[in-house]
């Protein structure tokens, strides 16, 4: 292991057994930016400066600290880091607003470094605030065991498909589009299915709406798992979720799936049936728009009222929750109707996408909500023609005709960068880019000839 991901090990068992150590989150942000994660110093910044704000209140032992000073020049360090990583992540509008904070504390070492930002923004150094993003990668400090799906998640999925009223029809088995590669998978017909037959369908609660359930009382941390409520809509807590806000319904299946979580006592977030099964999807495509609010402020408060330490319960820290986040992005549907609804079916998401795909899917009454229940949906998915058994399945995870004809295979390969992280390599996008080529090279050695005869 290279030296600067021991140190990272070692300050991370040292935050555990000293959670509110302000000086190990100052050595931890440290090093996560030397090693370029600037949503983790954002977020152990943003830590360091409310623990030292309980210093202020209770004395400087409750963080493991000396004296004021030191808590004084941890939290100026705490300020520095948050701003200089949101403005590596471009944003400025958040960075700002922190600097001023920051100079109601520090009022010499801040106003001048609020100067340079609007300096920097009337030079135009920095883009605004629309591009504020980073580059989600998988964490170090994630163990490998939740990164790749054992064979008992897989058993345990297989076993789901088996299950009335589809008995077996599919199974999930290595995918034959990443041949050798261990952790690619994909689903399987047992059996013959005949055109229009039904292939899978799957009822869902893990589901988020912008509107439609009853907002829950949440006034206190509720006293036991069984009063957090199932599903949250945009009227709870400080999730500023709209329809119009991109990610808002992300965020939503986020809080969903946490609250489920805490409601299931389960060991690990990563460990939970719901996520277990999934995958990101990383690659320089699927770049994320970062928001101090959204990403940092929010899941503190939202883990406090399920009633989780949020200093002291690394199994709930920042990695650990970017890491379901990026499942959930990669893996959700949407319902396009009043309610504004996404969802994730975990059996589901075992099915790959072709730019001619084998089956089709639709969502059964997209608009049916119960009143006081959190929303729930139907996938019903049906063979586009005769299948044969030991196919695999394949649906579409973009629209690949365009209104006016086929979509080019570049712009659908474009499109689909955000679930594949490369290009698509289905039959359909294999037979078309090299049937490009081929044009292409036509072409060429027909302009040589025609210039080489004039
Ligand atoms: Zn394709």
């Amino acid at each position: 292991m290279p030296p600067i991901l021991e140190q990272l090990r070692e300050v991370g068992f040292a935050i555990q057994h000293t959670p509110r150590h302000a000086q190990y989150r100052l050595l931890r942000a440290k090093i996560w930016k030397m090693l370029e994660y600037p949503e983790m110093v954002a977020s152990d910044a943003y830590k360091i400066i409310t623990l030292c704000d309980i210093a202020t209140e209770f004395g400087a032992d409750a963080v493991s600290m000396r004296d004021t000073n030191e808590v004084n020049m941890c939290k100026k360090d705490g300020y520095e880091l948050l701003i200089r990583s949101l403005l590596e992540m471009h944003c400025v509008a958040d960075a700002l607003g922190v600097c001023n904070e920051a100079a109601q504390y520090y009022p010499d070492s801040f106003e001048s470094y609020t100067e340079e930002i609007y300096g920097a923004i009337r030079a135009q150094d920095l883009p605004n605030a629309p591009t504020a993003s980073y580059i989600p990668r998988t964490y170090p400090t994630i163990s490998s065991e939740y990164l790749t799906r054992s064979e008992a998640d897989i058993e345990s999925s297989n076993a789901q498909f088996k299950r009335p009223p589809l008995d077996g029809t599919c199974r999930i088995s290595h995918s034959t589009l990443a041949a050798g590669k261990p952790d690619v998978y994909g689903v399987f017909a047992t059996r013959p299915i005949p055109k229009q037959g039904l292939v899978h369908k799957e009822s869902t609660t893990f589901i988020a709406a912008t509107r439609s359930v009853p907002a829950p009382p949440v006034a206190h941390p509720p006293h036991d798992a069984a009063s957090i409520p199932e599903a949250f809509d945009s009227n709870c807590f400080q999730v500023r979720a709209d329809a119009h806000v991109p990610n808002a319904l992300h965020t939503l299946l986020f809080t969903t799936f946490l609250s489920k979580c805490a409601r299931d006592n389960c060991p690990h977030p990563l460990e939970h049936p719901l996520i277990a099964g999934l995958t990101a999807s990383y690659g320089p495509a699927s770049s994320r728009k970062f928001s101090l609010q959204r990403d940092i402020r929010d899941p503190i408060h939202f883990l406090e009222y399920l009633g989780i330490d949020t200093y002291g319960d690394l199994r709930y820290d920042m990695d650990v929750l970017l890491t379901v986040y990026e499942r959930i992005r990669n893996n959700s549907f949407g319902c396009v109707d009043r309610q504004a609804v996404e969802g994730v079916g975990p059996l589901f998401s075992f099915f790959n996408h072709s730019c001619e795909p084998n089956v089709s899917w639709q969502v059964e009454n997209p608009g049916e909500v119960v009143a006081g229940q959190p929303p729930t949906r139907s996938i019903v998915m049906r063979a586009k023609s005769n299948i044969e058994e030991g196919e695999e399945l394949f649906i579409t995870y973009i629209a690949p005709e365009s209104p006016d004809g086929f979509l080019p295979v570049e712009e659908r390969r474009k499109e689909l960068m955000t679930w594949m992280g490369g290009p698509c390599q289905c039959t359909r996008c294999v037979r078309e880019s090299e049937a490009e080529k081929g044009l292409s090279l036509k072409m060429k050695e027909l302009a040589g000839r025609l210039l080489g005869g004039a």
